[in-house]
């Protein structure tokens, strides 16, 4: 079974759920300021989904600098975390301690 990987840089966590793996990159990890829009969200998952979700792939690619290939690996780590992820229990749990 293969694991998930945090993905932050500079940070090798892995984990068994996906779940545990967002929950992780939202407490554990310093909040990520959108190069696009100046929003402060969590760091990996909801940082990406942010950027996906508000910004066009373009304004994505100017403001980090990026090519089509990061934008490729980003949508790939959404979409999958999307068809793993109970997001619902995720963000409540993250409500629960406060970290929303
Ligand atoms: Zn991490
Ligand atoms: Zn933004």
């Amino acid at each position: 079974m293969s694991l998930w990987k945090c993905g932050v840089a500079g940070c090798d966590g892995r984990f068994e759920e996906v779940e545990d793996a967002i929950i992780h990159q939202t407490v554990e990890h310093e909040r990520h300021e959108c190069k696009v829009c100046g929003t402060i969200v969590p760091e990996g998952y909801f940082a990406i989904r942010h950027a996906f979700e508000e910004h066009s792939r373009a304004e994505f690619v100017r403001a980090y600098d990026a090519n089509s290939s990061d934008v490729r690996e980003r949508e790939r780590v959404k979409s999958d975390v999307e068809s793993e992820a109970d997001l619902q229990t995720v963000v409540e749990t993250l409500k629960e301690q406060g970290a929303l």
